[in-house]
């Protein structure tokens, strides 16, 4: 047995150091150490020898076996040792050749859109303000006016970390908070973009998405401004010729309420598939803000009104750039994300 390991031995030895290309390496080595190799049946084979003989043997053909693997190993270093050197002596450098360009990133469009409606009402004179996602259930819905019982809760199909901590599901939790900030100051006039998160997931819903909200606090301010104001954004965003209207709502935070529509886009006003052939698209609520929120903000809904709105930032730049699904936003796809 151990002048046929020894055998085995030599005559690998001398194949090996016939072998000159990679494809020939591999070849050796799936006949002597693949599954039906020489050595691997040899190695199988030992079970049947007997106690001693088969202990020296089995110490044999194993050293046999890690010696193949080491100079498979270095004759596979010295082959990309060689391809290299090949390589190097052909490759001639030209330091002429224009370099490779250079990937430009952009903004993604939901930042676009984003800066875009920042900049509009920021020309009108608001601010930019921010609060927490991880949000209070106080703030997130008791104190707009939801109480604990309110049908609107079940609606909203919220994310809870605790109890008493949720994702906010707006960002109409930061009216509260500024007014807190704020009282008893007027005016105030803050947009508020931001993520929000709700149990949402298809093709016009995502469980993470944008909103911003919008909240003007001072004295004798009417239903008036709150639609000049929002009139002036839908002619920015979707041009002059946009027509908007103004349908009944209701919201808790908000007395009275509306839904702000705008002519379809798509079709100007004549009926298509993505205003649900009546001609109109519903672009963001809006509403008096209710005194008891007011009050929770710490402010005398005797003395000052106010108005307060929101919207999806998804929804507009869907319809402002023709795009029919959400999730497009999130893939990260860069042929999708190249075209804003
Ligand atoms: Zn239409």
């Amino acid at each position: 047995m151990l002048r046929k390991i020894e055998e085995i031995k030599n005559e690998c030895q001398a194949r090996l150091s016939q072998v000159s290309t990679m494809e020939e390496l591999n070849e050796f080595r799936i006949k002597t150490l693949g599954r039906k190799g020489e050595v691997t049946l040899l190695l199988r084979g030992l079970k049947d020898l007997s106690g001693e003989e088969k202990a020296k043997a089995g110490r044999v053909a194993n050293e046999l076996k890690q010696n193949l693997e080491q100079m498979l190993r270095e004759k596979i270093e010295a082959f990309k040792r060689d391809e290299l050197e090949q390589r190097l002596l052909q490759e001639k450098i030209d330091v002429t050749l224009p370099g490779l360009p250079r990937q430009r990133g952009r903004q993604h469009p939901l930042t676009q859109i984003t800066r875009e409606i920042q900049g509009i009402f920021i020309g009108m004179g608001f601010t930019v303000a921010e609060g927490p996602e991880i949000e209070l259930d106080y703030y997130n819905f008791e104190a707009l006016n939801v109480p604990r019982d309110h049908p609107a809760r079940d609606m909203q199909d919220s994310f809870y970390i605790s109890e008493e901590l949720l994702l906010r599901t707006h960002t109409s939790p930061v009216q509260v908070r500024t007014m807190e900030q704020m009282a008893p100051q007027i005016p105030i006039k803050i947009i508020v973009p931001g993520k929000v998160y709700r149990k949402d997931d298809d093709a016009t819903h995502s469980p993470m998405f944008h909103q911003v909200e919008g909240l003007v606090i001072g004295q004798r301010i009417t239903f008036a401004h709150l639609k000049g104001t929002l009139v002036r954004f839908a002619h920015q965003v979707f041009g002059e010729d946009v027509t908007v209207r103004y349908r009944p709502s209701f919201f808790p935070f908000t007395e009275p309420s509306a839904e702000m529509d705008i002519s379809c886009v798509m079709c100007q006003g004549e009926g298509c598939r993505v205003c649900s052939h009546t001609g109109w698209l519903e672009i963001l609520g809006a509403g008096m803000v209710n005194p008891r929120v007011l009050q929770y903000g710490g402010y005398d809904p005797e003395e000052v009104t106010g108005f307060a709105f929101g919207m999806g930032i998804e929804r507009i730049a869907m319809l402002k750039y023709g795009i029919n699904d959400l999730r497009l936003f999130f893939e990260n796809d860069k042929r999708f994300l190249a075209q804003f």
